[in-house]
This record gives structure tokens, sequence and C-alpha cells, in this order.
């Protein structure tokens, strides 16, 4: 399933490096780092990244200390955000108390969001600008060796005009800096494990590894307060929410409908993996 993501790994230069083969996908680490940084959002993507990064670190008795980035994002539309993330991280912490150290949080302010104000700077989106560049500043402050990031890939058959393009590559077209770059000024690897994966993947992981408790905590959804439904009304404005209420999800969203198709194929592809 990954034989050609895989692959790119053989253009890796790296005497540390070590390969650990989860349910087909190859995810690679240095077995010299001392710190790296993990992107984690409070989705279902990065807690997975999170747990098999741990996980690996764990059973090679590796000294790696593990240290969370999360944006804080959409407080004004999606208040509830922050908290859902705070809650993954405490799960995956309780999970791993010895490897997860830090939690560093930084904000993104909601008007500069590709969906309100575009691409304003040479295609790039305040956020996007934002995120590339604290990832960078995080490593150098903190002294990361690594930068690990979860963006996957778009569903095969996917048509919705509202993906985001960016992630629709396969990995016949892809090279080896789609999955590990190096930045020689900052020393530190930035990588990518599920760029060439999709979604049903990720969540049949989840069943295979038996952290369904883990994937009920995490939250896909991007509907907010001021479109959808469903969430309007549970919270009809934002002095309305309360931290930690329940909120349902919208069921709208491109992330809901992601979600949806992915449970959807788990038994297929829970198969597939078993019959290689
Ligand atoms: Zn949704």
């Amino acid at each position: 399933m990954f034989n050609v993501s895989n692959k790119l790994y053989d253009n890796l230069n790296n005497q540390n490096l070590l390969i650990e083969n989860i349910n087909g996908l190859d995810i690679a680490i240095d077995s010299s780092w001392k710190r790296i940084g993990i992107n984690l959002s409070g989705g279902a993507d990065s807690a997975l990244l999170t747990f098999l990064i741990c996980s690996i670190i764990k059973k090679h008795n590796l000294n790696i200390d593990v240290n969370i980035i999360t944006y804080q994002r959409c407080w004004t539309t999606r208040p509830w955000q922050g908290w859902w993330s705070l809650q993954v991280f405490n799960k995956l912490k309780t999970m791993f108390p010895n490897i997860i150290k830090e939690r560093y949080t930084n904000y993104i302010p909601p008007e500069l969001e590709y969906g309100v104000s575009g691409p304003i700077i040479n295609g790039r989106s305040g956020d996007q600008i934002i995120v590339g560049s604290f990832n960078k500043f995080a490593a150098w402050q903190y002294k990361l060796d690594a930068v690990y990031n979860a963006t996957s890939k778009n569903p095969s058959d996917d048509t919705r005009e509202d993906r985001m393009s960016n992630r629709d590559k396969d990995a016949e077209n892809g090279t080896l800096s789609d999955i590990w770059s190096y930045n020689k000024e900052l020393n530190v690897a930035l990588v990518h494990p599920f760029r060439f994966v999709q979604k049903d993947w990720i969540v049949a992981q989840y069943h295979m590894h038996d952290i369904l408790d883990l994937y009920n905590t995490t939250r896909s959804c991007e509907g907010d307060i001021k479109i959808n439904k469903k969430i309007i009304e549970a919270v009809p404005q934002l002095s309305d929410y309360k931290e930690g209420m329940e909120v349902p999800v919208c069921e709208e969203c491109w992330w809901c409908h992601e979600r949806k198709w992915a449970e959807s194929q788990v038994k297929t592809m829970i198969e597939k993996i078993k019959n290689g």
C-alpha cells in the first residue's frame, strides 16, 4: 500500500536512521535525537502520529523527549477548539508520562485564517505563514532536532470543492522532501510521515492498536457558530460557550465528511492491511 512512499526514504543519507514499519507504513526517526516537536491539533491525524512516535521511542528505549506544539486558532468561531486540543494532550500525556514533556502553544488571529483573508503574501495565507514560521522558531528556541507534522492525503475519490488541493498529491509524484526535509541553518528535520496516507488507514490504526478511547477524545469537525445549523443550535453565540460543554459535530464540513468516509472504510482497510 505504501511501497512507493516508503521507498523515498532510500534517498535519505542518515546513519542513525531508524525505520519502523507500522502496518505497512514506514515511519522514520533518528535514534541520536534528544528533543523533537510534534504539531498536535486535537484532530485524529496528529493524535495518532503522536501516539505512534511515542510508541516507537518506548519500544526502542530511545532517549528522545517529545514536545507538543499547538496552534490556538478560530477562538471566535470555534471557542471549544483550545479546550479540545488540551484534552487530547492530557490523554497522550497520561499514556506516555515519561516521554511527553512540554506543550507550547501559539496563537493565530482569526483574521489571518485562509478562509477569512485568503492568500495574502506570495500565495500563502496568514495562518500558513504563522504555522511554518513558528515551527522553525520553536525548533530554534527550544532546541528541537526535528518537528513532525501529521498532514495527511485527501481521499483519492474526493471531488469536494472545499478540499485543500495541496493534500491531493500522490506518492508517485512525490520526492523525499515531501516527507523529510532538512533545514541546514536551523539544524532541524521537518518530517511529514502521513503526507501520502489517507484517513481510512489512520482511523484503522485506532482499532488495530486498541486506542479507540484516544480516537473518541479527538475532534476533526471545523463547523462553527456562524455557519453550521447543528452548532448554532447548541452554541448560538460566543458568550454561550462554557468550557467543556458538549458541542455536536456539524456533519457538513469537509473534515466531518472525511472522518465519516474513513469510518465507513475501516473494515475493508483492516482486511487489506492483514492481507498485506
Ligand atoms: Zn463538521
